[in-house]
């Protein structure tokens, strides 16, 4: 374990997703749809996109004793990524998701939890010391809360950063938040914290001012193909997100999340870690699926290139 690794604490589900002209509503069959299955869950993507960004990355997480989960940590290997703390479940299955995409990008998710339900404290204390001898831990709120802020705990007592995007979205305690290195919540979870709707810059400004005052210590906001505001102590506003062809925006903010972690665990300052962050999610969102649309480090650098070179 260096002390430029990265250990993300979260779940992992398998993704079935259904490619459609648009999302069915309640009531309503769509023939005409595409089936891909594929790895997903947010704790695991992120762990993925960070790895495929060039990162050290440690997994704690919770899967079946089943196909699935037999299946997540063979791809989780192959990306390189330590699945010391990747725990077997005996009683739950694995974590699964279903995703409606609709032709220009939108989704519609259903996720049954599974063995990312029964990822406790405990298991948090078993990867202990890989968490206190990272440089960033990653974490968002599919797995329970507890769970959560006891790896949190840990971190911070560590002087380790924690960045945590809070998807999906629900209340949080000013005892968690405080623990918070970078908070890095969409337009919608941010409104959901704040009770501010977040539109445009300037309210994105207010909910993250809102946001600071409660003990985070960085609040990026991030604004889909706008990219993302930041607000911290000598750093604040937008940076550009780049221009690609939406297909799929599946884990667009888990790529994101995975991505700034490997560029703060390499020192780079904060808006060049978002830029970096926006180009590993942009072209995410240009493939389809969760796991597999997670970009390597050569293909970020080369996004990055080819817009300074413009
Ligand atoms: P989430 O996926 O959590 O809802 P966002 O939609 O805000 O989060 O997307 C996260 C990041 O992904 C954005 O900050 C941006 O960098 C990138 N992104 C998302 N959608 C697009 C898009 N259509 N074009 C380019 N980048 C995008």
């Amino acid at each position: 374990m260096s002390k430029k690794s990265i250990v993300v604490v979260g779940s992992s589900n398998t993704d079935m997703v259904i490619q459609l002209e648009r999302i069915p509503r309640p009531g309503e069959t769509i023939l005409g749809g595409q089936f891909v299955m594929a790895a997903g869950g947010k704790g695991a993507n992120q762990a993925v996109a960070a790895a495929r960004a060039g990162g050290d990355v440690t997994l704690v997480a919770r899967v079946g004793k089943d196909i699935f989960g037999d299946t997540a940590v063979e791809g989780f290997e192959k990306d390189g990524i330590c699945v010391d703390y990747v725990f077997r479940d005996k009683t739950n299955p694995s974590g699964v998701a279903l995703i409606f995409v609709a032709r220009g990008g939108e989704n519609s998710i259903a996720v049954a939890a599974g063995a990312n339900g029964s990822l406790s404290p405990a298991d948090v204390h078993k990867a202990r010391r890989a968490i206190a001898s990272a440089s960033v831990l990653v974490m968002q709120l599919e797995t329970p809360l507890p769970t959560v802020e006891a790896a949190a705990k840990i971190a911070a007592e560590a002087g380790v950063q924690v960045i945590l995007n809070p998807a999906p979205a629900c209340p949080l305690s000013d005892d968690l938040l405080q623990l918070i290195s970078i908070l890095t919540p969409n337009e919608t979870e941010a409104e959901l914290l704040t009770g501010i709707a977040v539109t445009d810059e300037s309210s994105a400004d207010r909910a993250a001012d809102c946001l600071l005052t409660r003990g985070v210590k960085t609040v990026i906001i991030t604004l889909g193909p706008r990219g993302a505001f930041v607000a911290a102590e000598g750093c604040r506003g937008l940076v550009a997100g780049f221009e690609v062809q939406a297909v799929d925006s599946t884990a667009a903010g888990d790529v994101f999340n995975g991505a700034l972690a490997v560029a703060l665990a390499k020192e780079q300052s904060l808006p060049e870690a978002i830029r970096f962050a926006n180009a590993a999610a942009a072209i995410s969102v240009t493939r389809l699926g969760a796991q597999p649309s997670a970009p390597k480090r050569k293909e970020i650098k080369k996004l990055l290139d080819e817009v300074q070179a413009e």
